[in-house]
C-alpha cells in the first residue's frame, strides 16, 4: 500500500498509508485541523519494500545498455568473425564494467 504525504499547519508533514482508491484525508488525525495532500513527483511514495524509483530506472537503463552491447557480440558471431568477436566481447566487458 502506498504512503501519501499530508501537511498540517499545526503538526507539520506526516505520512499516511492509504489504498489507491481511498479518499484523501481532509482533517488532521492529531489536531483535527485542515490538511492538504502533498504531491511528490509520482504522487505516491513507496516505502519498506526495497522499491525505489531511481534504482529501478537505473537498472532498466543498465539492462537495456547491456542488451544492446551483447547484440553487437551476437552479430559478430553471425559473421563468423571470431577475432572480431573476441575484440567485441572485450570491448563490451569494459563498457559494462564502467556502468
Ligand atoms: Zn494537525
Amino acid at each position: 500500500m502506498p504512503f501519501y504525504e499530508y501537511e498540517c499547519k499545526q503538526c507539520g508533514v506526516f505520512e499516511k498509508m492509504q489504498k489507491f482508491h481511498e479518499e484523501p484525508l481532509k482533517v488532521c488525525p492529531t489536531c483535527g485541523g485542515p490538511i492538504h495532500r502533498l504531491l511528490s513527483n509520482s504522487g505516491v511514495v513507496f516505502k519498506g519494500t526495497g522499491f525505489y524509483t531511481t534504482d529501478y530506472t537505473k537498472a532498466k537503463a543498465l539492462a537495456r545498455k547491456v542488451n544492446k552491447e551483447r547484440q553487437v557480440d551476437n552479430e559478430a558471431i553471425l559473421d563468423r568473425d571470431i577475432k572480431g568477436f573476441n575484440q567485441q566481447v572485450d570491448k563490451t566487458n569494459l563498457e559494462i564494467k564502467d556502468l
